[in-house]
């Protein structure tokens, strides 16, 4: 089912009614969101084969709106890990937004003849948008460690070449529909990437990641940020916990290139004690995941971690951390959208403003910011099967106003590591609120 007010208009009616609604979110932001909850299509001669871009990594969940298998091959093989419009007929601001592959979105990227400049354009309803430019490839891209690794598999870059993302285990042991969180797919991913014959491989090598970075900075990539992060470990993964697990990549990179990256880390939420280790490697910025706020919702949509963890204590850690780390350095990501996914969640959208809006002052109000992923209902997680979802275009950009009027409320700054703030300035590809930070010119992310 999709859970959507705007099921029986077209898309341009939609998006206007929202924009109406919203006169204050950017509408390069309207677009963004809408985008990244429906997807994007490429025609056969936008992707082409021999053109220099950065192809889609893959690098943790498949992020598209339908299997590999059922994806046309050039769509499968070229689609790019971003896109950026500008100008077009409203002069929209550069803005860059992740690919989320669906042959029948209304946004389609068209290849423009030589007589019209050349380039892509992006289409929505067949009606031009915008000019298009597709993720520029890192100078590394190409190369491989020497164990024949290629460095795009094991640290691709995103946001534009600002962030590596090292995904240094590609499964979770939340495993199955009882435990996994239901809007997630990275088990399945990993299953189908293996099957369409990628590299792609379950575990990092400690030191191949330590190499691949070497050959990054000497590429002169423009990286300012790595992020390490994977599946949770509930066991034992090659013997270790958790915390042992993924803090040895972090101890390893600090102590070749101390201080050249910010260092993030997306793992579970620990006892404080392991928090103090994760510090002291270097790692800047500690992102505890916690997806949703209700509490019926959280332990709906998040079984295992609501299991083995719970959602009482995931928050009592989250609040320990931000004693830990400095102000501002814990960021709890928040899919934004399930809390409207079928069969359990919110009816309306202002009852899902109002309850994550609670979750968004509860942290901000206590020195950590949260901040969201734009939920893309892959077919293989639990809550995208069947054509459940997406939530509705109103729902996103209402959810960009409350979160942004929370935090000009308390004067939080802009989330850090996420790159420069600001319409036509941020980089950040997979939600619109860094793109909607105003008045903070003089802040730089970096
Ligand atoms: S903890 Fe949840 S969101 Fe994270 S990888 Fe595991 S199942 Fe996916």
């Amino acid at each position: 089912m999709t859970i959507s007010s705007d099921r029986r208009e077209d898309s341009w009616e939609r998006v206007l009614r929202v924009r109406e609604e919203f006169p204050d979110i950017p509408r390069e932001a309207v677009f963004k969101e809408d985008m990244l909850r429906l997807g994007i299509a490429f025609s056969a001669d936008a992707l082409r084969e021999h053109a220099a871009y950065a192809r889609k990594s893959y690098f943790i969940f498949s992020f598209d709106r339908l299997p590999l298998a059922e994806m046309d091959q050039r769509a499968r093989l070229h689609a790019p890990e971003e896109i950026r419009m500008h100008g077009g007929p409203e002069g929209l601001a550069a803005t860059v937004v992740s690919v989320r592959n669906n042959p029948a979105s209304p946004y389609r990227v068209v290849a423009v003849g030589e007589e019209e400049g050349g380039g892509c354009r992006l289409e929505l309803d067949g009606r031009p948008l915008a000019e298009v430019e597709f993720a520029p490839t890192p100078p590394y891209y190409g190369l491989s460690t020497a164990d024949g690794v290629p460095l795009i598999e094991t640290a691709p870059s995103i946001e534009w070449g600002y962030l590596l993302y090292l995904t240094v285990f590609r499964m979770c042991q939340y495993f199955g529909r009882d435990e996994e969180c239901q809007f997630c797919d990275i088990n399945h991913n990993f299953r189908q990437q293996r099957e369409d014959e990628r590299v792609y491989n379950a575990v990092k090598p400690v030191a191949r990641m330590v190499e691949a970075l070497r050959l990054i900075i000497d590429s002169g990539a423009r990286a300012e940020a790595y992020t390490i992060t994977g599946g949770s470990i509930t066991g034992r993964l090659q013997g270790l916990e958790e915390a042992d697990w993924y803090l040895r990549y972090a101890e390893a990179i600090e102590q070749a290139y101390p201080g050249r990256f910010i260092g993030k880390m997306v793992i579970q939420a620990l006892p404080a004690a392991e928090v103090r280790r994760i510090r002291d490697t270097g790692i800047q910025i500690y992102h505890p995941n916690y997806e949703i706020w209700d509490k019926a919702l959280f332990e709906a949509v998040c079984p295992g971690k609501s299991r083995y963890v719970g959602r009482d204590e995931w928050i009592e850690r989250i609040l320990a951390a931000a004693e830990i780390f400095p102000p501002w350095s814990v960021i709890p990501n928040f899919v934004a959208g399930i809390e409207m996914s079928r069969p359990h969640g919110f009816a309306t959208e202002e009852e899902a403003w109002a309850s994550t809006g609670e979750g968004l002052e509860f942290f901000m109000s206590r020195g950590v910011m949260p901040r969201f992923t734009v939920w893309c209902p892959e077919p293989y997680s639990v809550l995208g099967e069947g054509g459940n979802g997406p939530a509705s275009l109103r729902y996103h950009v209402g959810m960009l106003k409350t979160w942004r009027s929370v935090k000009e409320k308390l004067g939080a700054p802009a989330p850090r590591g996420y790159g420069q703030p600001g319409l036509g300035r941020a980089v950040f590809s997979v939600s619109s609120f860094m793109d909607v930070i105003r008045d903070q010119a003089e802040e730089v992310g970096r």
